[in-house]
């Protein structure tokens, strides 16, 4: 089996979907890896790293996509760059979710691709080590607290110094998930008073255990679905957020926010009239950027002040730590392959009733199943 990696075609993505160490294993697995030179360069992989592996450098992307029975990549092709894609294929991606591209997903079809999107995996025990949404949720986690320590015009920690006492700075994360989790633990680090929020109240005991303030609702509502994912919460539940959070904000110096509702638009939990009861000097860096942002006034992409209050929407954050976003991402591509190949008959091997698969295939032989328009 002919497994290829091209350099990222997106110019903002830094990050590769297998590196030396992955394509070590692959080959030992008895599959061959063909890399693009200059795959792994922006994230410090160098193409003699990728030889020693084992792998093939080339530099025609046609002749690796026409030789390779596997693509692996970090984002999604382009509906132009998929006509290039050889009929039959099989593409693993971060997402291959069409989100209202149509083309995207006819082209799928027209060229009968097997698509595979790793963000659809189903969170079980059985798929951890193929897990791409933690392992990227982790690295934002940590990185969001960075970009607001370094946006905050102040100390994260105490300090008691001949001059005088510095107060430690307030750091409230909202949404308590795999990246708020990250950003407590960050903030902790760095010597911040960190305080968090989440719908889901079994978060409450893993926010304290990082030595942080759960803020509780003092409502019951049940807002988790059977998969342990946040739901919509009720019209009232979502009224009182809005008074906890305004409370919170009035003394928070840098608020992270990571609220996601899984297939929905991220809720906006911090209103304009909200980010002007904060302190003149605050930060919020919302990490639902792509997905909508949690705060009203965030841009995606860009940095605005607004009632003199920063306000960070990151995109691709993850790609800003590439090393090791590209290490974790291709361990779990690696894994997921693993899963999939049939070694004797040296080919990958679709179990369409097995969980795993069945979560993350998008298209098999010219049919879409999900992740459509
Ligand atoms: P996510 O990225 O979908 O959402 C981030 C957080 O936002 C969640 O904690 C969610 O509860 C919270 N949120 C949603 N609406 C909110 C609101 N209105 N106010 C405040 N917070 C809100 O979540 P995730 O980080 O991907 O993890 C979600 C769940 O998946 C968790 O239960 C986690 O333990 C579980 N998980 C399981 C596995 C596994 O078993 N393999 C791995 C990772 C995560």
């Amino acid at each position: 089996m002919k497994v290829a990696v091209l350099k990222e075609m997106a110019d903002a993505e830094k990050r590769v979907a297998a590196v030396p160490a992955t394509v070590e294993k692959m080959v030992a697995a008895g599959m061959e890896v063909l890399v693009q030179t200059g795959a792994g360069l922006a994230s410090g992989f160098r193409d003699a790293d990728y030889q020693g592996a084992g792998a093939k450098i080339d530099d025609h992307p046609e002749i690796l996509l026409a030789a390779g029975d596997v693509l692996l990549t970090v984002q999604r092709p382009s509906a132009e760059e998929l006509e290039r894609i050889p009929e039959g294929v099989a593409l693993v991606a971060y997402s291959l979710q069409s989100r209202g591209d149509a083309s995207f997903s006819a082209g799928l079809q027209r060229r009968r691709l097997t698509a595979l999107s790793l963000d659809l995996l189903p969170r079980i025990a059985r798929a951890q080590n193929m897990d791409v949404l933690s392992s990227m949720a982790n690295i934002a986690g940590y990185k969001s607290v960075l970009l607001a320590a370094g946006a905050l015009g102040k100390f994260f920690p105490m300090l008691m110094t001949a001059a005088g006492t510095v107060l430690p700075a307030k750091v409230f994360v909202l949404g308590a998930g795999v990246a708020g989790l990250q950003a407590i633990a960050t903030a902790r680090r760095l010597g911040a008073l960190v305080s968090a929020f989440d719908v889901r109240p079994a978060v409450k005991e893993q926010v304290e255990s990082l030595g942080a303030r759960f803020v509780a609702l003092g409502i019951d509502e049940h807002a988790e679905d059977a998969k342990g994912y946040a739901k919509e919460v009720s019209a009232e539940t979502a009224r009182k957020e809005r008074e906890l959070v305004l409370e919170e904000l009035k003394t928070t110096d840098a608020c992270i926010t990571t609220a996601l509702i899984p297939g929905k638009k991220a809720p906006v939990l911090v209103t304009a009239g909200m980010v002007k009861a904060m302190k003149p000097g605050s930060v919020i860096v919302d990490l639902a950027a792509e997905q909508g942002g949690n705060c009203e006034l965030t841009e995606p992409g860009k940095t605005v002040v607004v009632h003199d209050v920063t306000v960070i929407g990151p995109v691709n954050i993850v790609s800003s730590m590439a090393f090791q976003a590209s290490q974790l991402y291709a361990r779990n591509v690696l894994n997921f392959l693993l899963h999939l190949y049939d070694r004797q008959a040296r080919k990958v091997s679709l179990d369409r009733a097995d969980e795993i698969v069945k979560g993350c295939l998008i298209a098999h032989a010219g049919e879409v199943l999900q992740g459509g328009p």
